[in-house]
């Protein structure tokens, strides 16, 4: 059957991955969440002291970074691995998610991650999620979903999976990341997060886990 590549952009915790894996899982097609590279790259940042103000460093440190997916058999889920080392747990922690959409502003960060991304498309057969993937990493995909939904159902739903990891975590403090992240996001200068002319919208903020996928699969049809 035609293969083809299904880009998933939208808003921090809209439900991206999820509508992602469930799609991919459906059609037999490779998941790739965008976002745990980028969240790859500031824990190296972090753990290496990298100023990635200064531009020299942060190229120098790109050359030292090594980002694969592995799938986990127990987890049943494809994991990040940073020079080898699976750092999925670490990338999902506060400390990161406050620093990587400062880090996913720089230029040459964003070239290092697309260039890998665009590799990982070139047999289809594909759902890759993130900010910039319809617009900037595929921009010729065949279907293209720009995600959204209601801040406080988004914050709800980040607090209780950041809340099993972290009981001391507070709503106020997912919430301000969230934002903040929204914020940088929408307003960097490179391949800021947009809605693709040709994105399709899918609103989640009333719809189970069934109907969300139930939208996308018609979409799917549509396109095969
Ligand atoms: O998808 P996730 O929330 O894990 O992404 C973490 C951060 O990585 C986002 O807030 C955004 O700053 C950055 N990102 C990006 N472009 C992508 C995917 C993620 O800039 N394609």
């Amino acid at each position: 059957m035609k293969k083809i590549i299904i880009t998933i952009d939208g808003w921090s915790s809209c439900g991206k991955s999820t509508v992602a894996k469930q799609l991919a899982k459906c059609l037999g097609y490779v998941y790739i969440d965008s976002g745990a590279m980028y969240r790859a790259i500031t824990l190296y940042f972090l753990r290496n002291h990298v100023d990635w103000t200064d531009v020299d460093h942060v190229v120098q440190a790109l050359r030292h970074i090594n980002l694969q997916f592995f799938y986990n058999p127990k987890s049943l889920q494809s994991e990040m691995h940073l020079n080898e080392e699976n750092v999925e747990y670490f990338i999902r922690d506060l400390v990161v998610a406050e620093k990587v959409s400062e880090v996913a502003t720089i230029a040459a960060v964003r070239a290092f991650a697309v260039e890998q991304q665009q590799n990982m498309g070139i047999e289809k057969g594909i759902v890759m999620d993130g900010r910039d993937i319809g617009t900037t990493v595929f921009p010729d995909a065949e279907l293209k979903i720009f995600m959204t939904a209601d801040i406080l159902v988004r914050v709800e739903r980040r607090f209780k999976e950041m809340y099993e990891k972290n009981p001391n975590i507070t709503v106020e403090e997912v919430k301000t990341n969230l934002e903040m992240r929204d914020y940088i996001d929408s307003n960097r200068e490179v391949s800021p997060l947009r809605k693709a002319q040709d994105a399709i919208l899918l609103d989640n903020t009333n719809l189970s886990m069934e109907e969300q996928l139930d939208f996308a699969l018609k979409l799917v049809a549509k396109k095969l």
